[in-house]
């Protein structure tokens, strides 16, 4: 008979272990169906997850810092003495680092939304909602708001117990605390969004000195109250009731997929034990039944009913479960990211792991190379000068004085480079053809950087030279920038000489 002492859950422990199991209480309302009470009932049920520590709980800290210190300090970086990632929606115009991207170039958000979806379906096909439990925004801003709600009101029974107690000074106290703090972050977070869209410096300033357009407070105050809402109400109803990635996971997971499963051959049957008892002996699984995992899950569910679209992958009850398995002396990983056929089946991990590389990763991973590779070469690749001919459709060509047949164009030129440049002009595929603006007859054009510019030309040939009709033209523009390296552009039109 083993000696080991009977396993002591804490205090909160034991007192939320009856209540964790209880199912929720469900009101009658008139002329409400059961079923659809229930349902109501489970929206309405405010969950309390209980504080836990792991090395997922680490990750999960981890993944915040590094979001937040992403989404917070890009806007505040500078790149060749402006914003280094702002998206001008007022000028058309979005500066990622060194690149200006115009209207014309959405076809590359197309890419990289083709991307994020085929590194979606990769993800979760090879570890589940991942992305949900650690960088999902919902999921970091409410490990915030909770943490903050932790530090004020206490861990979960320190909170249920205010809730149910009536209004008292400290309890308005705590909650306006909460309020406070929980609406500064939101008001940071919103004002941060916003300056990805319009300079953040100006912003903050703005700020300061209450000098903000109506829209830009419109829009700083519905993203703070979003923030505000999502993560301090509405928080685990989002994944489980609006967030559509929930809903269609199940046709991205299989069995061989790495999720965070309940080892039921190894936990059944459950139920508690003293530590002195063999369990094993006595015909009992690994699971003492202390619903420790269910009161840590921000989703509030019991993994061990099976894989549930409402599991976030959070690992939150792999890092109770542990601390359970070691005070209990068993082994841990009762809980564990694994596949549902490793269980089954009674792989080991690096079984599992090989078995990740099935046909539908390896053809995701394929795909998702490809299109990542063809995106970065095209990136790199892409032109920093356009040009666009428009012909003047009033006068398609005339004789002008001099003897010279002239046709009118407006060039719509774009330098989309951090530097100004000169542009040279020429013409080529009729004899002795010449091009100039129209303004002053000048062949070279200056344009700023990152601007565009409508320049009008006239294309004259000298009159009885050339056949009447339409001939095909090449303009060419070749650019100058003030570093001394040069490019250039040509597109083709057409050249009318009347008879
Ligand atoms: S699975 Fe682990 S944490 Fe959950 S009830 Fe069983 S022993 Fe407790
Ligand atoms: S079941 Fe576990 S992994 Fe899933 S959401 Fe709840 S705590 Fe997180």
């Amino acid at each position: 008979m083993s000696s080991k002492p009977p396993v002591k859950l804490d205090q909160e422990q034991s007192a939320e272990a009856a209540s964790a199991r209880q199912r929720p209480r469900v009101r009658k309302a008139g002329g409400t169906s059961p079923q659809v009470e229930k349902a109501l009932s489970e929206v309405r049920r405010k969950i309390y997850p209980r504080s836990v520590t792991g090395i997922y709980a680490r990750w999960r800290v981890i993944m915040v810092f590094a979001t937040q210190l992403i989404f917070y300090g890009l806007p505040w970086l500078q790149w060749n003495g402006r914003q280094a990632v702002l998206f001008d929606l007022a000028a058309r115009k979005f500066y990622l680092f060194g690149m200006v991207l115009w209207p014309q170039d959405v076809i590359y958000l197309a890419v990289l939304l083709v991307i994020s979806a085929f590194a979606l379906f990769l993800f979760t096909a090879m570890a589940g909602r991942l992305f949900c439990g650690y960088a999902c925004p919902q999921t970091v801003y409410t490990e915030i708001f909770m943490w903050v709600e932790r530090r004020i009101e206490g861990d979960r029974l320190a909170r249920i117990r205010l809730d149910e107690q009536p209004w008292n000074a400290r309890k308005i106290r705590l909650k306006v605390s909460k309020h406070i703090v929980w609406i500064l972050i939101a008001w940071w977070t919103g004002s941060t969004f916003i300056g990805y869209f319009a300079p953040i410096r100006e912003l903050g300033m703005g700020l300061l000195t209450l000098s903000l357009g109506p829209w830009q407070w419109f829009w700083m105050v519905f993203y703070a109250f979003a923030t505000w809402g999502n993560a301090g109400f509405m928080r685990e109803a989002v994944c489980k009731y609006m967030c559509p990635y929930a809903r269609f996971q199940s046709v991205m997971v299989d069995d061989d997929t790495f999720v965070v499963t309940y080892d039921h051959v190894r936990g059944e049957p459950r139920g508690g034990r003293s530590r002195r008892v063999d369990h094993k002996e006595a015909g009992m699984g690994d699971c003492v039944d202390c619903s420790l995992c269910v009161q840590v899950c921000p989703t509030g569910i019991d993994i061990r009913d099976g894989l549930q679209y409402m599991c976030i992958g959070c690992g939150a009850c792999v890092d109770a479960c542990d601390t359970v398995m070691d005070k209990m002396n068993y082994d841990r990983g009762l809980i564990r990211y694994t596949s549902g056929r490793a269980i089954t089946d009674g792989m080991t991990q690096s079984q599992v792991r090989k078995r990740m590389l099935r046909p539908r990763v390896l053809i995701y991973s394929a795909i998702l190379g490809l299109v990542a590779i063809a995106f970065v070469v095209s990136l790199a690749t892409r032109t920093t000068l356009r040009m666009d001919i428009i012909r003047d459709r009033g006068t398609l060509g005339r004789e002008v004085p001099g003897g010279m047949i002239e046709n009118v164009y407006r060039l719509q030129f774009m330098n989309a480079s951090e530097s100004p440049m000169t542009l040279t002009l020429g013409v080529t595929g009729v004899p002795e053809l010449s091009v100039a603006t129209a303004d002053g007859g000048a062949t070279m054009v200056k344009i700023d950087a990152a601007s565009n510019k409508m320049v009008p030309v006239v294309v004259r040939a000298p009159a009885g030279q050339t056949t009447p009709g339409l001939h095909e033209i090449e303009l060419t523009a070749i650019g100058q920038y003030q570093e001394g390296n040069s490019i250039s552009v040509v597109e083709r039109s057409s050249f009318f000489v009347p008879k």
